[in-house]
């Protein structure tokens, strides 16, 4: 815990963690130094982690990254975090995201951009670890804590995992508890971890996953243990190649990564089949009206009353007006503009409607598919680390970084994005493997083989 804590503040200038909290940290290592020793362990006892300031901590500040939020210390624990929390972690602080995990450069923080400790060969540019949970991909990637909390809503744990070379888990939709997790789209949302390798990976989200009486849309099922769906080996299992996921204008080594990838998993005895998925091509522009439209309504609470910023004014609309103005970033102002139209009388039928029924079609797809295959091999970004700056002027383009990785949050099925090898500049791009709903076994089983 103490040499984590020392890496962490000597890569400050990394800016991963937006604070951390050596005394808490300290605390909870003694008690698991005198459990190890009394023979008490738990399954993660003493394991220093660090905390997307997206989830709740009790008593500890959670700012999601927005100066709305500024000074809001939760009476209460999430429940992922609980859960951490019962099988003894560690925790280290809070970890940056983009904000209210709103981007994919983890620009959009009021704390300002994490640096990712990636360059390419022979230049000192500044480049982004991915987002939002650029904090937990960064302080993974760096050893600033052994793995991470992270959430996903259209990509965030997936692409910021790609982008430093770390494993990624988005479970499927209902696997781990909700409550206590700051909303950004709540049909959307999962958490899962961030770590090093497929099994700490697979061991954190044993911890994680679970039914939660808080939130009503978590999964009354047993959790697997995790990590002992790792052995087995791929050997007559069915890989899918989706043929949408080829984009024109991909550098070409994803395309090369990709295919070594398959050839991989073949020689382990898979048997690799292409597949379509012709709806693909819809799944960003449904995504960035369904999203933004849920962001609208769980954004409303932050009305300078209840919670953080309050910018005076004696009239109240005003003081609204005031506050949801300096509180909100730039990039979250946009989504919630996105978020009313489309949810605002005259516009619904036409954008919210026929969002969520082409919604619906991709997750039929999806089911279908998997009927067929096991699994589904794609890469996990359509291009390895960017400067920073280099895309945050153009939104459109930024919203491009999610291409591969929405359909799951669409379908609420499951994906993880592992380390596929490195780029001609040295940069790493990502494999993911996608599942159906609460195949995380059978996905770690892949992941593991390919790792
Ligand atoms: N990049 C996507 C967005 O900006 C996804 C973010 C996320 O998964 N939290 O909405």
């Amino acid at each position: 815990t103490k040499a984590y804590l020392q890496s962490a503040e000597d890569a400050s200038e990394l800016n991963a963690y937006v604070r951390l909290t050596p005394e808490h940290a300290v605390e909870q290592a003694k008690v698991s130094d005198r459990r190890i020793a009394d023979g008490s362990a738990r399954p993660l006892e003493g394991i220093p982690l660090g905390i997307k300031d997206l989830f709740c901590t009790k008593g500890i500040e959670t700012n999601a990254a927005s100066k709305i939020l500024k000074d809001f210390r939760p009476v209460y624990e999430s429940t992922v975090t609980s859960n951490l929390l019962r099988d003894g972690a560690v925790f280290l602080g809070k970890l940056n995201l983009d904000e209210f995990a709103m981007g994919s450069s983890n620009e959009t923080s009021a704390y300002g951009p994490v640096i990712n400790p990636w360059r390419r060969a022979g230049e000192d540019t500044k480049l982004s670890p991915g987002g939002s949970s650029g904090g937990s991909s960064t302080a993974v990637a760096a050893h600033l804590c052994a793995a991470a909390t992270a959430t996903d809503t259209g990509g965030s744990i997936r692409q910021p995992a790609a982008l430093t070379a770390t494993v990624g888990i988005k479970p499927t939709y209902g696997r781990c508890s909700r409550w206590g997790i700051v909303a950004f789209a709540s049909s959307l949302d999962q958490a899962g971890p961030i770590a090093r390798d497929v099994r700490d990976s697979a061991i954190m989200l044993t911890s994680m996953a679970g039914h939660d009486p808080e939130d009503s849309t978590s999964i009354e099922r047993p959790v697997p243990d995790y990590e002992k769906a790792l052995e087995g080996g791929v050997k007559g299992m069915k890989i899918g190649i989706p043929k949408e996921y080829r984009l024109d204008g991909m550098p070409s080594e994803i395309d090369e990564l990709w295919q070594k990838g398959a050839k991989l998993l073949e020689e382990q005895g898979a048997e690799i089949v292409e597949v379509s998925l012709p709806l693909t091509k819809y799944a960003l522009p449904v995504y960035y009206i369904v999203a933004p439209a849920e962001a609208s309504s769980n954004l409303a609470r932050y009305d300078g009353v209840k919670y953080g910023l309050r910018v005076h004014d004696d009239d109240i609309h005003e003081m609204y007006r005031k506050t949801r103005a300096e509180g909100f970033g730039r990039e979250v102002q946009r989504r919630l503009m996105i978020g009313t139209y489309v949810l605002s009388a005259g516009y619904y039928d036409a954008y919210y409607l026929r969002a969520q029924k082409v919604r619906k079609k991709i997750a039929n797809e999806m089911a279908s598919v998997f009927q067929d295959v096991d699994l589904l091999l794609t890469p996990s970004s359509p291009s390895a680390a960017f400067g920073l700056g280099e895309k945050s002027t153009d939104p459109v383009e930024m919203y491009l970084n999610d291409v591969f990785t929405v359909t799951a949050n669409l379908a609420g099925t499951p994906g993880i994005s592992l380390p596929a090898g490195l780029d001609g500049q040295g940069l790493p791009l990502g494999l993911q493997l996608l599942a159906p709903a609460f195949g995380e076994e059978q996905m770690l089983r892949g992941a593991y083989a390919l790792e």
